[in-house]
This record gives C-alpha cells, structure tokens and sequence, in this order.
C-alpha cells in the first residue's frame, strides 16, 4: 500500500528528501573517504509536494549556505556548487544578491567590527520552504502528518531599516537565548550533522512541540508546532523516543 504524502491525503508515489538533497555536498567536492550523504531522510510525497519539482529546494541551499554563521562545509558548497551554478548561470548572482547593504559584524561577542555583505531575501519563501521542512521532519520522527500551524523563527536573520527592527531582533535574540535553554543537552538527530541535525522538545497535552534545525553548524531555526488549537483528538501521541524509522 502506498504510504499517504506528508503534506496531504494523496498517495506518497515520490520520494521527498528533509531537507532537500541538495544541501548535502557530492561525493566529488569532498576530500577523498568523506561522506555527507549517508542516511539522508526522506518521506513520501505526492508530485504536488515534491519540492523537487519546483526550485525551493535550490533557493533553500543558496540562503543556508550564504549564511554568517555557517561551518566550513558550507564554504566548500560554495566553493563548488554554487560557483558551478553561477558559471552555468551569471545572472544567478544578481538574483542571489539583490539589494545589498554593507553592515558590520562582530564574530565574537567583544571582537572587533568587521566588514561584511547584508542581502535581502524573500522572507515568506524562506519561511514556507522551512516549515514544509518541519512538516516533512515531523513526518519522519512520528510517522504521522502534523494538522496543524507550525511557527517558523529563523535564528540568523536580522531585520534592517524596518519600523520594527529593534523589536524583530530582541525577539529573535529572546528565542535563540530560550532555545538554547530548551534543546541544551536533548538528543540530536540526522546522520550528516555538519550540514544538517534537529532536536525535538515535546511537553504533554497541549503544551507546544518545539524542534530546533541546525543547518551547516550554526544556522539554527526555532520551529514551534501549536497544539492548543488543535481537537483533541487530533494532539499527537508523545513520544519520548527517537524517529519512527
Ligand atoms: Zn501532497
């Protein structure tokens, strides 16, 4: 029997990757006897919800790999992948780099300002091809779909000249500083974890379900998963295991 897609009640006839394949290097850009491509996690999905099919997946990668914070197994997705895409496909550049804002950052807490590129990104797209992410995470570590709303709060990005930056950044330092409480010693799954490992922490009733992606070391999303408007009867079993499979 056909497993259902983990987005919908259709038939899962393809098989989607969380997150996408793409994000974890090829064999051919990296040293020799390394590997980051060992027991990728996938979940069936119908055609509709095949990321595969659209170029989310691709857009995904270019955000997480472009990203301060990011390990040197980015910087070797960049040196390879991307720099072959944007050979293929010059105006890439300018797609990846619209808009672009000379800030100054500090890589340690009292290290001096250094030069560096902020970009604009496409905030709602980013943020809809993490939470089908989410969803396509929970699918595997339950077996189950997720009914309902889940909140997205990306970690590394930072609000500039908007009306509301200083209150959009002290939110997102308040989370980050909350989910290093939360997740600090809790399991951590994925077998490739340089490019990509979660947690999960889950209270009982309707408390929230809260994961944690970590994206190239240190490009960390807090995902909340909203139990309270949920039916009861729809709250998902606990689980104080790991993924199903
Ligand atoms: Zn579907």
């Amino acid at each position: 029997m056909t497993p259902n897609c983990y987005m919908c009640d259709e038939p899962g006839t393809t098989v989607e990757h969380v997150p996408p394949k793409c994000l974890f290097p090829e064999d051919k850009d990296l040293p020799s006897g390394i590997k980051l491509r060992n027991s990728l996690i996938t979940v069936p999905a119908c055609k509709t919800h095949n990321t595969r099919f659209c170029r989310d997946d691709e857009f995904l990668m270019y955000i997480l790999v472009i990203n301060l914070p990011a390990n040197y197994t980015a910087f070797r997705q960049f040196r390879t992948k991307i720099l072959r895409a944007v050979q293929r496909n010059p105006s890439l550049i300018k797609k990846l780099f619209a808009n672009t804002h000379r800030v100054y950052v500090r890589s340690k807490p009292n290290g001096p300002l250094e030069p560096s590129l902020a970009y604009d990104i496409d905030e709602a797209r980013f943020n809809a091809v993490l939470e089908k992410v989410a969803r396509g995470i929970y699918y595997h570590h339950y077996n189950i779909c997720w009914p309902g709303e889940i909140h997205v709060r990306p970690e590394f990005l930072v609000s500039i000249d908007q009306p509301n930056s200083i209150q959009t950044n002290i939110l997102t330092q308040t989370i980050t500083a909350a989910s290093n409480m939360l997740f600090a010693g809790s399991p951590s799954y994925g077998a490739n974890p340089s490019v990509f490992c979660y947690q999960v922490y889950d209270l009982p009733g309707k408390a929230p379900l809260m994961m944690r992606f970590r994206f190239y070391g240190e490009g960390c999303v807090t995902l909340i998963f909203n139990k309270r408007d949920l039916p009861t009867a729809l709250i998902p079993p606990e689980t104080a295991s790991g993924p199903s499979n």
